[in-house]
């Protein structure tokens, strides 16, 4: 049986947080404003995997109202859910990422970033596809105001 799931997140810039995409974090002018680690790239993967296990979402999972969440790294998360999925039989056959952002450039990063998502989620980094694209300065993330990420994942049961 195949499984599709699909997450989507946003963060803005303007806050005192470091910049963390996939569990890397990158030098940047502008920090992230968020009650988390802000990762938007761990967050959206977490929404795509139960969203394909048919587990709701990642603020139903960890409520932003438990103390025990504040401040903990994304990655932590995703290791949590993805055990809670795979105790369930699910395989993960790929994961595709779009992070969306004008500033600033990541490409450097996506070796890394794809190296976490494969310890985390124990398996081959050849599973993993990771890209990024700007919105040709239109709109939020042309602003410089934010940044977006698209996770789209498949699983096998
Ligand atoms: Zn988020």
């Amino acid at each position: 049986m195949l499984r599709i799931g699909y997450g989507f997140d946003v963060h803005q810039f303007g806050g005192c947080r470091p910049l963390i995409i996939g569990g890397v974090n990158i030098p940047c002018m502008k920090g992230i404003k968020a009650h988390s680690d802000g990762d938007v790239m761990m967050h959206s993967l977490i929404d795509a995997l139960l969203g394909a296990a048919c587990y709701g979402d990642i603020g139903s999972m960890f409520p932003d109202t438990d103390a025990k969440y504040n401040n903990i790294d994304s990655r932590k998360l995703l290791r949590i859910a993805w055990e809670k999925i795979t105790r369930q039989g699910f395989l993960l056959e790929n994961i595709d990422i779009t992070v969306i952002l004008q500033v600033p450039r990541i490409n450097t990063y996506i070796y890394q970033m794809k190296h976490h998502l494969s310890q985390d989620l124990n398996c081959s980094v050849t599973s993993i596809n990771i890209k990024a694209t700007t919105t040709d300065t239109l709109g939020y993330i042309g602003r410089s105001e934010g940044i977006a990420c698209i996770a789209v994942v498949l699983l096998t049961r």
